[in-house]
């Protein structure tokens, strides 16, 4: 059996992935390692084959003795050991949900439902270094594959929602925690008019006494149009990701343009993203509609009408889901090549931890 590490098991998309290779029985044909940088010589997670003990995450000899380490730890643990690791001469494979590697030549970007055959062909010629693709990327990707296949994208902007979670466990607990103290100043002035509650919630969440120590600003009553950092474009570094990424994976040959803005939004989980599609030409709207629906077992195309749209395409009816609903398919007033949609997929899932469990398989079941 190959050994297989795991480090950042503890945060959102590596608790994420435990379940799911838990629900898949994916661990009974691995030797399962589990790395922290905060847990080590506790007792690790009970699952199949795994030994008993929390390794050190930094511990080069113990991470060099697997066969394939993955990682969901993020980007700066991924900067600091992944050069270590390599220049020591470990030859294994390396799975990363960071985005640190992504844009390099050696790595490929994963994302199953859209590119397992190139994952396939990859894994034939040699390549070592997989990783996830950004989760909106990855979800909007899954949700036009079928327009994409058919060159029918000539660029498409997106305005993104993305939950709280997005950002972590300690962010998606600091939403919480905000709420929490909106609820308690709500219920002691709960005789007030609803102006008098507005001023006095607004007041709280712009004190210094309400928690934002990870946000650095309020998202409970409130949004963040800013993810990521500064780019010299003028995009924030996530909506920079959208363009580059979406094009490395689907290998195209001329880019696909695609820019909008992204926004944090106080949803706990699940990104949603409104999608402006000008089409490389004319096609009729349940053409469309048909390859969207058919292109992969994981979309679902949502009927453009209210009932259909509250009931299946929001974050609380998506969360946990691996289905991806995409809906408001319509044709738009800009003209006959323009269409509208909205997306809204389980970003920890699709968008972060079932690509990583995909290409774990292929990776196994090629050795
Ligand atoms: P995260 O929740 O912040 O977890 C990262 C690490 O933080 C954990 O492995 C854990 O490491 C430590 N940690 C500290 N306090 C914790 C707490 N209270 N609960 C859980 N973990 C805690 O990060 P993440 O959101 O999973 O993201 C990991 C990587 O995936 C990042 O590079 C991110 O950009 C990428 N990604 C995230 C998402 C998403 O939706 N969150 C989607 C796609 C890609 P130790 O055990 O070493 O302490």
């Amino acid at each position: 059996m190959k050994k297989v590490g795991f480090i950042g098991w503890r945060g959102m998309v590596g608790s994420v992935l435990v379940e799911r290779m838990l629900s898949e029985n994916d661990f009974h044909s691995i030797e399962s390692y589990f790395f922290s940088t905060s847990v080590g010589g506790e007792k690790a997670p009970a699952v199949k084959n795994a030994y008993e003990k929390v390794l050190s995450s930094l511990d080069l000899k113990q991470l060099s003795q697997m066969d394939i380490l993955v990682s969901c730890q993020g980007g700066d643990y991924t900067l600091e050991m992944y050069p270590l690791l390599r220049s020591s001469g470990w030859k294994g494979y390396w799975i990363d949900a960071a985005s640190t590697l992504r844009m390099k030549e050696h790595a490929m970007i994963v994302l199953d439902p859209v590119n397992s055959d190139k994952i396939e062909q990859g894994i034939s010629q040699g390549v070592k270094d997989f990783v996830g693709g950004n989760c909106t990327v990855s979800l909007m990707l899954i949700a036009l594959h079928g327009l994409f296949k058919e060159n029918l994208v000539e660029w498409v902007s997106s305005m993104t929602y993305q939950a709280a979670s997005g950002a972590g466990a300690k962010n998606m607990l600091e939403l919480l925690n905000q709420m929490q103290s909106i609820g308690h100043l709500s219920a002691i002035h709960a005789s007030l008019g609803a102006l008098e509650i507005e001023k006095k919630a607004n007041t709280l969440i712009s004190s210094d006494q309400f928690p934002k120590e990870q946000f650095g600003h309020p998202l409970a009553l409130n949004l963040l149009p800013w993810i990521d950092s500064e780019w010299p474009t003028g995009q924030s570094k996530e909506e920079w990701k959208a363009q580059v990424e979406a094009n490395k994976i689907l290998q195209t040959k001329t880019p696909v343009p695609i820019d909008g803005t992204c926004v944090r939004v106080s949803a706990l989980r699940c990104h949603s993203q409104a999608l402006t599609i000008k089409l490389t030409k004319s096609a009729d709207l349940t053409t469309l509609e048909d390859l969207i629906r058919e292109a992969n077992p994981w979309v679902r195309l949502v009927a453009n009408h209210k009932a259909q749209t509250l009931d299946q395409l929001t974050p609380a009816a998506v969360s946990g889901k691996l289905q991806i609903p995409i809906g408001r398919v319509r044709k738009m007033t800009l003209g006959d090549q323009y269409l509208n949609a909205f997306t809204c997929g389980d970003q920890l899932l699709w968008g972060a931890a079932e690509p990583l469990r995909c290409v774990l398989k292929q990776i196994l079941n090629r050795s």
